[in-house]
């Protein structure tokens, strides 16, 4: 199904005609915060609840204006809400559907921002009327996690993807693209399992290397382990702000995204060992031929716009630079 999604546009009318009368969110963290953050600046929804498990997240995310209502009773908190956002680790969307099931109105749009798709359809199916469940993914964040790491503008020219399935209401569907195209988003529709295999290489599999050589240069004994962190940027520190994101989200990552992750690990691991036999055996032309061949892809990933591109110190435009370089793709 590929529902025409031109309608709604709200980026180009800020402040017009709300899309929502009140949206809740399930979960109040970086992600469902930085949503509360613009859906409030830019009037997209009259009225803004939350909920979550710990009081200081409740409290944060209403001390921080986030939401006008914050309750640990998930039920009541979707009452009146015409769209709920899950924005929970994704091994929890079965449990935030059971709990705000008994609550939800019969034409509720239920949809979430997990960043695996296969597995939060089956968790939450038993739960859910599937009509009205819209699986998506933002395809922006950063390493922070909680209500305060929520900001402005975070989705922003990011591409976000929904993955309906076949008995999906085109009509729910329509009005959470139009979210997301208020948000300054671009919308994409694709069918989950495809979503799996492409955040498999384009973010499980860097955020797992990078979790990984952190830990390899922390077992490192002694004096060398003292100069990874004194020469750390040759390189070093781009990993060490990925590893820095949220363990619990990311653990929930992989093992529900677990064979599109152990197939792209298994190709990793081929083409490794291609390189360190060519080290090994001083095969200059092969080496050579595969860094030109990534350099181009990093100039391709440029010129899509989906990475910064480091500019001379005369020309460093401070807010565009600095939040590109704290950004990940989760
Ligand atoms: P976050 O900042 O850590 O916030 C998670 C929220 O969920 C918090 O409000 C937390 O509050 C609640 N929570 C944590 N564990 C829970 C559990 N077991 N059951 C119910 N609630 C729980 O996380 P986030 O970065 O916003 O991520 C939320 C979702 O967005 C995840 O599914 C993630 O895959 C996806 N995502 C993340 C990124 C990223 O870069 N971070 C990007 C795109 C998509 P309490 O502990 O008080 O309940």
């Amino acid at each position: 199904m590929t529902p025409d999604l031109g309608m709604g546009d709200h980026s180009s009318h800020p402040g017009r005609a709300p899309l929502f009368r009140q949206i809740t969110f399930v979960g109040l963290g970086l992600i469902n915060g930085s949503i509360a953050r613009d859906v409030r600046r830019l009037g997209l929804a009259e009225r803004l609840v939350g909920t979550a498990r710990r009081a200081e997240t409740r409290a944060e995310a209403c001390a921080l204006g986030l939401v006008d209502e914050a309750t640990p009773d998930a039920a009541a908190a979707v009452r009146d809400a015409d769209l709920v956002v899950l924005g929970v680790p994704v091994g929890a969307s079965g449990d935030a559907a059971r709990a705000v099931a008994p609550g939800l109105r019969a034409d509720a749009i239920v949809t979430d921002v997990g960043s695996a798709k296969g597995k939060v359809i089956e968790l939450v199916a038993p739960y859910l009327d599937m009509r009205r469940f819209v699986p998506g993914h933002p395809v922006a964040g950063t390493e922070e996690s909680g209500p305060a790491a929520a900001i402005e503008r975070l989705f922003e020219n990011r591409w976000c993807i929904l993955t309906p399935q076949a008995v999906t209401d085109v009509s729910a569907v329509e009005q959470v693209a139009a979210l997301w195209r208020g948000l300054g988003s671009k919308v994409d529709v694709m069918d989950a399992a495809h979503h799996d295999k492409v955040l498999a290489v384009t973010s499980h599999l860097p955020h797992l290397l990078a979790f990984n050589i952190v830990n390899t240069a922390d077992d490192l004994e002694g004096v060398l382990k003292g100069e990874v962190l004194k020469y750390a940027a040759g390189g070093f520190t781009d990993f060490t702000r990925i590893a820095a994101s949220d363990p619990t989200m990311w653990r929930d990552v992989f093992l529900h995204n677990k064979t599109a992750v152990l197939e792209i690990v298994g190709r990793y691991i081929e083409d490794l060992m291609a390189l360190q036999r060519a080290i090994r055996w001083d095969e200059a032309d092969a080496l050579f031929e595969r860094f030109k061949s990534a350099q181009a892809i990093r100039r391709e990933v440029v010129r899509a716009g989906q990475a910064y591109k480091r500019v001379p110190s005369t020309r460093y435009q401070p807010g565009r630079n600095v939040r590109h370089l704290s950004e990940t793709l989760g």
